[in-house]
């Protein structure tokens, strides 16, 4: 028998992962059992899917199951399973190289924190096999593919650096992983510690699991099961299972239905928001079966892009069991069981915010990024989407929140919109001009953080029949004709008209227009767009990426500010000062906006306004 012996170098980054997998004092490292059990398990649904639907395969007949095997003397452990395996391509693919970008970040981020907590997340970021390092020094991988011309292969490595690939002694389908266990993780040799792993972590592997000869799980598929018969402990570990992950869900969701179409569904909110941590964007993660076979694993098609965080099993006995990519994507039954998995979830959802309001706040804090991804993006289902939305305003707490319903359900007898104003910060939406005439009239406002919110609104234009107006609307109509607190102190129309034009001409281009607000109390001046809102201006002119540009605005100013009252008194008597302080107003109302402007142009005259100040 030939036996040419290749070496190979593992990709940088798996080398990276090695040596912090290698060199970890990481105290959980059992969770290794359950990557390569998992695997295992992976390979086998493969298999049976091929069987049902593809090609040829070699030994048909071999059970589908898992073999763990200890061995005291020789310290090793040896996982088997008859699985599709693996030919000599997919050997350097799978076991040399990463695939996802996702899998380089994590891996960047372990090296530069060397926290040892997120191994645990190895296995949801598609490099769970290099887990084997945790417990040995030395692994050896023996495969055949289930393709009739497959090759028997041995793949060996001590972690360090490289690995071997060379031809073996003939074997059946499947993949046999042997572990030489380092010496403190003798334990792992002991029938007794893997039995106690696998109670911990794979339960719910639906394949049946021998350890040294004898059976030790149960194999059942969860979600077909009665809800009564299944303890929480039960759901957590199965979660636990499918999700690769390590800590219990946040929620789960679990229901049958025949109408309008046969479904069983088990679905989880995990815990955490992995995107959060900036791992690149987090890929699906629930599994469509036929009557418990898979059909897509992860599958991308069956529910829509936003909840892409959830964890789960679809099942319909109506789906065709060899389905493809292409025919799913434009199958009617498909987007009918998205649609119904979608609302009842949703629906689900909008309970928890009334049932369990301490969880949906945990849940919002970390994935109302998705629900608003999905406000803005899912048509079909943006009416239900939106009751969900929480928003911080004018009337809660700094890290309290309003839903729209509780909005509208609170609103002043005179009100007949819902307003809302955007900024960074709760401080600074409040000292900023726009708050001012909606705190006068009693009315809420809504502060939008973030561009998506706004963008939601833009495009939503009302909820239950009451218009979004954002506050720092142009053309905000608010009922009231007259300017507030027109007063004898207030300047005359007469000298508000003069004001007003000359400001035109001092600012130029840099206004369409100068007028006297309506709805300034305690600020002398406001800026607002001519083409809408504010922030409709800062996105132009973030796409224009021109700061130089940031288009005209509309200026209003109060009429009863001493500021502006003075400032006429300096333009009366032809003071040269009541040009800078007019540019410095207008500025200063640009900045209160939000609006990015060049400051190097401003520090000069403040310059010469303070030089004034000081005397
Ligand atoms: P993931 O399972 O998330 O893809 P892993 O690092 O656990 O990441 O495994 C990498 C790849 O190696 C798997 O996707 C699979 O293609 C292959 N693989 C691992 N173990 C087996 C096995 N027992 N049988 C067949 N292929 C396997
Ligand atoms: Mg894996």
């Amino acid at each position: 028998m030939n036996t040419i012996v290749e070496t190979k170098e593992f990709q940088t980054e798996i080398r990276q992962l090695l040596d912090i997998v290698i060199h970890s004092l990481y105290t959980e490292r059992e969770i290794f059992l359950r990557e390569l059990i998992s695997n295992a398990a992976d390979a086998m649904e493969k298999e049976r899917y091929t069987q049902l639907t593809g090609p040829e395969v070699k030994d048909k007949d071999l059970p589908l199951e898992i073999r763990i095997d200890t061995d005291d003397t020789a310290r090793t452990l040896t996982i088997t399973d008859t699985g599709i395996g693996m030919t000599k391509e997919e050997l350097v693919e799978n076991l040399g190289t990463i695939a996802h970008s996702g899998s380089k970040e994590f891996i960047k981020h372990l090296s530069a924190k060397g926290d040892q907590k997120d191994l645990n997340l190895i296995g949801q970021f598609g490099v769970g096999f290099y887990s084997a390092f945790l417990v040995a020094d030395k692994v050896t991988v023996y495969t055949r593919s289930y393709q009739m011309e497959g090759e028997s292969l041995v793949w060996e490595s001590d972690g360090v650096g490289s690995y071997t690939i060379a031809e073996g002694e003939e074997l059946s389908r499947g993949t046999k992983i042997v572990l030489h266990l380092k010496e403190d993780a003798y334990d792992y040799a002991k029938a007794e510690t893997i039995q106690r792993v696998i109670k911990q972590y794979s339960s719910f592997v639906p394949y049946p699991i021998i350890v040294d000869g004898q059976k030790v799980n149960t194999v059942e598929a969860l979600w077909t099961k009665n809800k009564n018969e299944i303890t929480d402990e039960g759901y957590d570990e199965f979660y636990k299972f499918i999700a690769n992950a390590y800590d219990e869900p946040l929620f789960r969701l679990h229901f049958s239905s025949d109408a309008p179409i046969n479904i069983n569904t088990l679905l989880f909110v995990p815990k955490e928001n992995i995107e959060q941590f900036g791992f690149g964007r987090t890929e699906p993660g629930v599994n469509l079966y036929c009557k418990k076979i898979l059909i897509q694993e992860k599958s991308p098609d069956i529910l829509p892009e936003w909840l892409r965080f959830l964890r789960g099993v679809i099942d319909s006995e109506e789906l065709p069991l060899n389905i493809s990519r292409e025919t799913m994507q434009d199958n009617a039954l498909v987007s009918k069981l998205s649609k119904v998995v979608t609302s009842r979830f949703l629906k689900f959802l909008d309970e928890q915010a009334t049932s369990e309001p301490e969880k949906y706040k945990e849940f919002w804090e970390k994935f109302n990024f998705f629900i608003k991804e999905g406000a803005a993006n899912d048509f079909i289902h943006r009416k239900e989407i939106v009751k969900l939305l929480q928003f911080e305003s004018s009337m809660t707490l700094s890290g309290e929140s309003v839903s729209l319903a509780d909005y509208v359900s609170r609103m002043k007898e005179d009100q007949t919109a819902i307003y809302y104003v955007n900024g960074p910060t709760r401080e600074g939406i409040e000292s900023g001009p726009y708050l001012e005439v909606f705190r006068e009239k009693g009315y809420e406002v809504i502060y939008t953080y973030a561009a998506i919110d706004d963008y939601i609104f833009g495009s939503l234009g009302e909820f239950e029949g009451k218009k979004l107006i954002s506050a720092d609307q142009n053309d905000l109509d608010l009922g009231n004709d007259e300017p507030k607190d027109r007063n004898e102190l207030a300047l005359s129309e007469e000298e508000v008209k003069v004001l007003t034009d000359w400001l035109k001409e001092v600012l130029g281009s840099k206004v369409t227009e100068v007028r006297e607000s309506k709805r300034l109390v305690d600020s002398p001046a406001v800026v607002l767009s001519p083409y809408g809102t504010n922030s409709m201006q800062r996105m132009m002119q973030l796409m224009n990426k021109d700061l130089n540009n940031i288009g005209p605005s509309v200026l209003e100013i109060n009429a009863s500010h001493q500021m502006i009252k003075r400032l006429d008194e300096a333009r009366k008597n032809e003071d040269p000062f009541a040009k800078i302080a007019a540019e410095q107003i207008f500025e200063n109302a640009q900045i209160a906006a939000g609006l990015i402007i060049d400051p190097r142009g401003m520090v000069k005259r403040l310059n010469e306004i303070l030089e004034r100040a000081l005397g």
